[in-house]
């Protein structure tokens, strides 16, 4: 699944796209407003120009029925014989006041303030407010009434009035002017001078009251016109510069009123929440924006880590897996299909404990277990599997539990393939075990073999330990050859074998030396029969190249029963008894007797010895050179101590070092050693290492970590320069504290070789777990270098490769002959030692061979 690959195509930011939406709505939200305002003032002022025209109709008609009233009520008084009779020509003022035709009433009753008759040079009669005034009319009147009387006149036949807004005194008034006439028909000729009768009405403010009663409307005025803006309310009064106005009900006025500020209210109020919600929403799109960008930038993180991931994964050599909380597979590096020829596919969802197997720990349990286990802490379990093609393999898994959140979700680690080492460890440790030559058991076997058997101490079960040596053998291996000496040792283990019943033990100790284990044996008359039958065997001729060869054999018997349940007393014992029977006329037995003990006598006397040869300066130490493989150049040096024994003479070290292992005399020799090796070094070229044995007794009983320090600082030699060789031994005895002794060591400085590689238990766990600067092959491996089987060869070649793999310094030791050498340089080992090169030589001989020119280093022995 590709993450990156989701993101890319280009998506406006949340943020952006709420902006847009933010700015969309409030455009939607004004418009609407707007809409809204709109439409409700349309209706509005709708409703007020509808009740503004209903109210001018009313008005009007209002007005209208007052004029035409008024013009009616003046066509009474003018179109009327008597009128025409009194005020045509001469005013009868007594008639027209006194007698009241056209009197007071007509102010006090009808509301006239003016009554005037008029003809064309004067006013003939004038009432003001119902009295008689001299003031012509045209003093009243701001019009000129040529013009109305010359209309009244000309309207007159159809006895029609004419009406007109004029001022009276100032003020709006309706005019109403008839010519006065006999009530028949007449000629328009028969009123062309005819008197024209004035009825002025004034708008007074009672009449408008009353006007606007009539006509429903409110506050009725009349009012002057000002500038020529149109009122809403009104109608004009004809030229007089005054209209007639009220006051029209404004429902708009109202609905607005009404709805308006409530509207506003309501538009703020969601305004303002539009406006929170658009913050919110701001906020929150940008708070989404924020933690996209922290998306993206961990799915790019994730993505370079899932690359680097899947690089290292690739190009590492183990495989890499992942299971679910119920361990099933989940996820198998490619590395898998390479390493184990499986399809990934086919192995996803199958439990991984279908895949590996541990003999020694369940895995499903161990998994399991690594859910509690320190996280800092891989735990590494070895599984065995079968590959596609049906083979064996190894691996040696990690595993960590995964938890999400405090919960376990399955368990991850890496494979890697150790069947190659397993199966040269394998091959080092049956070789460590076995006699090439003969396949049997080894003197490590027997060890083991013999502490396992003893492990109770007096509670074991009882056994009988044979000691063979053959008679004749060496004269056969001397005159025939070693393939002959070999054919006679094969043939002589595979009669042991036949010999012996299964759950014994039998073992070449190396030459012509055998040892027999029996198990639960006892019995005398038993082991009577089997010895004679033994010898019986043996005796019989063995056909090699059609040579009929033959050899005897001498047995040393050794029983717990009698010599006690010390595997080292037994063989010792056994040893003692096999002297005595070869003393004795060979090819016969004999069981150990105290009697024989002459040889306890010997090593007692010797560990007396021992113990003045300290104190008179006895041991000496010879030096045997290292070269390095390359140029045969020297460049290490290891001290092999020497007793020069008064009696005996040049005693090697394995005579005394075991006596001096089971005394505490190992510790006071050891330091005798060390200091006589880095004194004598200090001198020598600057490069050249020292290497020094130490002995697991040593560790074991004194503090070897002090005496190192003191002695480097009471002989100056730079740690450096010193190496220290140590056996797998030291880390038999002590796991613990062998490991802490050599970091001490390793912090003083001085490096650490593992000696005698090949030849322990488990060399190669040691290798991994000790701080080890190098390794030196057993020699015994090298010794088979020369054989046919190239069985050593592959070992020799497995440790070596897995020395350099674990950057340490191979060494070869015991090179004997020139084939081994080559051998050794084809496997490209970095160091060798040996006879070949160099003998063990004292310290002058040795000094004089650094002095040599270096082509002529080697080739000393
Ligand atoms: P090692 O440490 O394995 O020493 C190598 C032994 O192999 C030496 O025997 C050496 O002389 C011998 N050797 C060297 N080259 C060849 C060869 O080409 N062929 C054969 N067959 N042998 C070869 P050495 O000196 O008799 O020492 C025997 C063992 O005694 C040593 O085995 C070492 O474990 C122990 N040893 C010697 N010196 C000391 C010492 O100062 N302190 C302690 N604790 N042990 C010592
Ligand atoms: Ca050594
Ligand atoms: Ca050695």
């Amino acid at each position: 699944m590709d993450r990156t690959a989701a993101l890319t195509p280009a998506r406006p930011a949340p943020r952006l796209q709420v902006r847009r939406l933010i700015v969309g709505f409030s455009v939607l939200f004004v418009l609407a407003a707007l809409v809204t305002l709109g439409a409700l003032l349309n209706i509005a002022s709708t409703l007020d120009s509808q009740e503004q025209d209903r109210s001018t109709f009313h008005a009007t008609q209002a007005l209208q029925q007052r004029v035409l009233a008024s013009r009616q009520f003046l066509s009474s008084y003018a179109v009327w014989d008597a009128a025409f009779q009194h005020l045509a020509g001469e005013v009868d003022w007594h008639w027209a006041y006194e007698e009241k035709n056209v009197g007071e009433s007509l102010y006090s009753a009808s509301g006239y303030e003016g009554v005037f008759v008029v003809d064309d040079q004067r006013t003939a009669y004038a009432l003001f407010k119902g009295k008689p005034t001299e003031s012509p009319a045209s003093a009243y009147l701001d019009t000129p009434l040529a013009p109305i009387i010359a209309q009244a006149r000309q309207v007159a036949p159809a006895r029609e009035q004419i009406t007109q807004f004029v001022l009276l005194n100032g003020w709006p008034a309706v005019l109403s002017a008839a010519a006065i006439r006999p009530d028949k028909d007449v000629l328009e000729s028969e009123v062309a001078a005819a008197p024209v009768m004035l009825f002025v009405d004034q708008l007074t403010e009672a009449k408008l009251a009353q006007l606007g009663q009539g006509a429903g409307l409110a506050e009725m005025r009349v009012e002057k016109v000002a500038g020529n803006t149109p009122a809403p309310s009104s109608i004009a009064l004809g030229t007089t510069g005054y209209r007639l106005a009220w006051n029209s009900p404004q429902p708009g006025q109202q609905l607005r009123w009404a709805v308006l500020p409530p509207l506003f209210a309501a538009l703020l109020v969601l305004g303002l929440v539009m406006l929170y919600l658009f913050r919110n929403a701001l906020r929150s799109s940008l708070a989404i924006d924020q933690s996209l960008q922290r998306l993206e930038h961990s799915n790019q993180a994730l993505e370079a880590s899932e690359q680097r991931f899947r690089a290292v994964a690739e190009a590492a050599s183990d495989w890499i897996w992942e299971t679910d909380r119920n361990q099933r597979l989940t996820y198998l590096s490619q590395r898998f299909a390479r390493v184990t020829g499986y399809r990934v596919e086919d192995w996803l969802g199958q439990p991984l404990n279908q895949l590996l197997a541990c003999d020694t720990t369940p895995l499903s349990p161990w998994l399991d277990a690594q859910t509690d286990a320190d996280p800092q802490q891989l735990a590494n379990l070895r599984c065995a599997y079968r590959d596609h093609s049906g083979e064996n393999r190894y691996c040696r898994i990690s595993a960590r539990a995964i938890v999400y959140n405090g919960k376990l979700g399955g368990f991850r680690g890496t494979a890697s393939d150790i069947t190659d080492e397993v199966d040269a460890h394998a091959r080092i440790q049956h070789l460590s075990m076995h006699d090439a030559l003969t396949g049997l058991a080894n003197r490590n076997k027997l060890s083991r073999h013999l502490e396992h058997a003893l492990l109770r101490g007096s509670e074991s079960p009882p056994l009988t330990l044979l000691l063979l040596d053959l008679d004749n053998f060496k004269p056969i291996n001397d005159s025939l050859g070693h393939a002959a000496g070999d054919a006679v040792l094969q043939e002589v283990a595979a009669r042991l074998r036949d010999a012996t019943r299964d759950g014994d033990l039998v073992a070449r100790l190396g030459g012509d030396e055998f040892v027999l284990v029996l198990n639960g044996m006892d019995n005398r008359v038993e082991i009577d029969r089997l010895c004679a039958r033994l010898i019986e065997l043996l005796q019989r001729t063995i056909d090699f190249d059609q040579q009929p060869l033959q050899v005897g054999v001498s047995i040393g018997v050794a029983q717990t029963r009698t010599q006690g349940f010390d595997a080292g007393e037994l063989i010792r014992c056994a040893d003692i008894a096999l002297y005595q029977a070869k003393a004795d006329g060979k090819n016969t037995w004999r069981y150990f007797a105290l009697e024989m003990s002459q040889q306890i006598q010997y090593r007692r006397q010797l560990e007396n010895d021992l113990r003045q040869a300290l104190k008179q300066n006895q041991f000496v130490l010879h030096y045997q050179p290292r070269y390095r493989l390359d140029d045969l150049q020297i460049v290490s040096v290891e001290a092999l101590v020497r007793w020069q024994h008064p009696q005996e003479g040049l005693l090697g070290p394995d005579v005394f070092i075991a006596l001096a292992e089971q005394s505490d005399l190992i510790a006071t020799l050891g330091r005798w050693v060390l200091r006589e090796a880095c004194q004598a070094a200090r001198d020598w070229p600057q490069a050249l290492l020292v290497s020094v044995n130490l002995s697991p007794a040593q560790f074991a009983r004194s503090d070897v970590v002090a005496d190192v320090r003191d002695i480097l600082l009471e002989t100056g030699f730079p740690a450096q320069r010193l190496e220290l060789e140590i056996t797998e031994n030291v880390m038999l005895n002590d796991i613990e504290g062998a490991l802490g002794t050599m970091l001490a060591l390793k912090e003083l400085g001085v490096r650490l070789n593992m000696d005698d590689f090949g030849t322990g238990y488990s060399s190669l766990g040691y290798l991994r777990t000790y701080p080890f600067d190098s390794i030196k092959i057993d020699k015994r491996f090298i010794a088979g270098l020369n054989s046919q089987s190239g069985n050593d060869r592959a070992v020799v070649q497995a440790i070596i490769n897995l020395g350099k793999a674990m950057g340490l310094t191979v060494t070869a030791e015991g090179v004997e002959n020139e084939q081994q050498l080559q051998a050794l340089g084809k496997e490209r080992c970095h160091e060798v030692q040996g006879f070949y090169l160099s003998r063990p030589v004292d310290k002058a001989s040795f000094e004089a061979l650094l002095r040599q020119p270096h082509d002529q280093r080697h080739g000393a022995s």
